[in-house]
């Protein structure tokens, strides 16, 4: 029976006409294509136990899985489908994990102790940065003696060149982790730091990144956040020193950008030091057009990073995060976080274009939830940003998307906003719980990968997982790197 099915099916269809017969000319969906396509990659997998020469570490903050599942019905819509068919390009990647992200003292992780987690293969507690969970909150003595040591950090000390990319500010939570020990992610500038702390020889993380004095320091860093490198008479926050000088000093032969032109124009081959800021804080949303146009894609800055750090025959390190996503989200500002999410899967498929994917592992991931929704029983096609076709009880329209937690609570939609407002990239969408910031939620997340060592990322981990997948594809020693270095 089983063969007769298959042999039926596959006399149907030949697996190169299958692509073309996807969807047919009413616009109807060929149900068998997908998971055919599907199976046949599945029957003819090999692993991949490659070592990795280098590693793209790709972060979608906030990144839920409904997130994605929204993304994509909006990234199909865009182009002209229903949209629920739709595949985004990280889809493609064919070894996926489930990960765990509580952090060591709450139910639902921050970005501070989550990008931690990752970096460092150890969970702590939320808002601290780079140390143990034997720190508390803002305890500056504490952070300095339990720093644990990051995965940049190994690689670099291992010869690999490192790389931080991010469309949030260059020392916020995500990026920071990736170079910084820190009691308080906010410390970002010495302006954001406590006089105690810094009597107690604390450092502020925009410092922190200027002086990451492992292997041969950080060679490519693109991002916002200026206002934290330069001193309050320019427009920044500093009183002690301008850091963006500090840096052309300790690197005379580096690069310094600040807009879309001059990054573009980067000749990687001649470049071994590039350091870009491009906003004063967050680089803008891409939805906020008239303020992306000197703004440099998340894209273009993925590709020029690894044009930069692939010269090093060692091999290089990059975390690229989506960071956008996640700030959107917590405006309930829906259709900005699908669209920032776009972005992050467009940057996604740039890297897997330019990168030498025989030797490189890319991983993507998130570092926690959202409390997004997708609820209801709207017909399929109907616009992901806007009203469902349904009603609720009282025969009032909702929409499709909502969030359990954030300041869209007050919005009422009965007849009050037109589809045009609703649809609005600064609508904010109707929340449950009132608060001022929507909160991330304790969900799992996905992690995929594909490239060198990919088939380490399968089954249920806990987010520490790819801190030790990561040292393990890149052949390095783990029991060198399991107790705390510093
Ligand atoms: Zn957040």
């Amino acid at each position: 029976m089983r063969k007769q099915l298959s042999a039926s099916l596959m006399a149907l269809f030949s697996m190169e006409a299958l692509f073309a017969q996807e969807t047919t000319a009413d616009n109807s969906v060929n149900w068998h294509v997908q998971p055919l396509m599907q199976l046949e990659k599945a029957k003819h997998y090999t692993p991949n136990h490659a070592e990795a020469k280098n590693v793209i570490l790709m972060i979608g903050d906030g990144m839920s899985i409904g997130t994605i599942t929204a993304s994509r019905i909006y990234a199909g819509q865009l182009e002209g489908k229903k949209g629920e068919e739709h595949r985004l390009y990280m889809e493609n990647l064919p070894h996926v994990a489930i990960s765990k992200t509580y952090s060591a003292d709450m139910q639902t992780v921050d970005s501070a102790a989550a990008a931690t987690a990752i970096m460092t293969g150890q969970k702590t507690n939320n808002g601290v940065l780079g140390v143990s969970d034997k720190v508390a909150l803002n305890n500056c003595q504490s952070a300095l003696r339990n720093e644990l040591s990051t995965i940049f950090e190994i690689a670099a000390e291992e010869g690999l060149s490192v790389g931080v990319v991010t469309t949030t500010r260059l020392t916020h939570a995500t990026p920071a982790a990736t170079y910084a020990h820190s009691a308080n992610r906010n410390w970002e500038s010495i302006a954001n730091m406590p006089k105690s702390a810094l009597n107690k020889g604390c450092i502020d993380i925009a410092r922190q990144l200027i002086e990451f004095d492992y292997g041969s320091g950080i060679q490519v860093a693109l991002g916002g956040g200026k206002s934290k490198f330069t001193l309050k008479q320019s427009g920044g926050e500093r009183d002690d020193e301008d850091l963006i000088l500090s840096w052309q000093k300790r690197y005379p032969n580096g690069t310094f950008v600040e807009n879309k032109k001059a990054l573009l124009e980067v000749d990687a081959a001649s470049t071994d030091r590039l350091f870009g800021l491009f906003s004063d804080s967050h680089m803008p949303y891409v939805l906020d057009k008239s303020e992306m146009q000197n703004v440099p894609s998340l894209a273009e800055m993925t590709q020029k990073a690894i044009a930069v750090l692939s010269k090093n025959p060692r091999g290089y390190i990059l975390m690229v995060e989506g960071g956008r996503i996640d700030h959107a989200h917590h405006a309930n500002l829906a259709k900005k976080a699908l669209a920032e999410t776009v972005e992050f899967d467009n940057a996604i498929q740039a890297a897997n274009k330019v990168a030498d994917m025989d030797n490189t592992l890319l991983i993507v991931t998130s570092d926690h939830s959202q409390a997004l929704t997708l609820s209801g029983y709207a017909k399929r096609g109907t616009p992901i940003v806007g009203l469902s076709d349904e009603k609720d009880q009282n025969g009032n329209s909702y929409t499709t998307l909502a969030y359990t937690t954030g300041p869209g609570t007050g919005n009422t939609l009965s007849g009050e906003l037109t589809i045009d407002e609703i649809s609005d990239k600064d609508y904010s969408q109707k929340a449950n719980i009132p608060r001022a910031s929507g909160t991330h939620s304790g969900e799992d997340v996905v992690i995929s990968a594909t490239g060198a060592s990919a088939s380490l990322f399968q089954g249920f981990v806990d987010d520490t997982y790819t801190f030790y997948a990561i040292n393990e594809a890149l052949g390095f020693r783990q029991q060198e790197h399991i107790t705390t270095m510093h």
